[in-house]
């Protein structure tokens, strides 16, 4: 019994500790990011991506996401991307691959997503795309957690 309550205080005292690491990232209407490469800290406990689109062009026309897969799985999740059609923003059906992602914005508007940093680890080559069909040539970057 003792033994539980000890794990249970633990427990808590992790969640003091969370710290959220905020990142923002923005998309135009020329189909570029602001950014070439992302990174967060190894003591951050929660990501939070903030996506801008400072276009004006509608989602239709130039529509953008930002989507986190392990570079390898890349290829494949923009392939089966642009089948998905833009009523499911351009994402496909099975996201095991993805590590985490956005819905699908047009000029002006913003969203944001919030993954556990247990999902990405140093040393592992991570990219970052928009899946909206002949973005990803362009609209790519590097995700970078750091060591220490
Ligand atoms: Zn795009």
């Amino acid at each position: 019994m003792r033994f539980l309550l000890g794990l249970t205080a633990l427990a808590m005292s992790s969640v003091g500790f969370a710290k959220v690491c905020k990142l923002e990232i923005t998309g135009n209407d020329q189909m570029q990011y602001d950014k070439k490469s992302m990174e967060v800290a190894a003591d951050c406990t929660e990501i939070e991506v903030t996506l801008k689109h400072i276009g004006k062009l509608p989602k239709a026309a130039m529509g953008h996401d930002w989507v986190l897969t392990e570079t390898k799985d890349e290829a494949l999740v923009v392939k089966t991307a642009m089948t998905a059609g833009i009523a499911k923003d351009y994402l496909p059906d099975d996201k095991s691959k993805i590590i985490a992602f956005t819905k699908l914005i047009g000029g002006g508007e913003s969203t944001s997503v919030t993954f556990s940093k247990d999902k990405v680890k140093a040393g592992t080559a991570y990219t970052y795309f928009c899946t909206f069909p002949g973005h990803a040539g362009l609209m790519k970057g590097e995700f970078k957690v750091l060591a220490k």
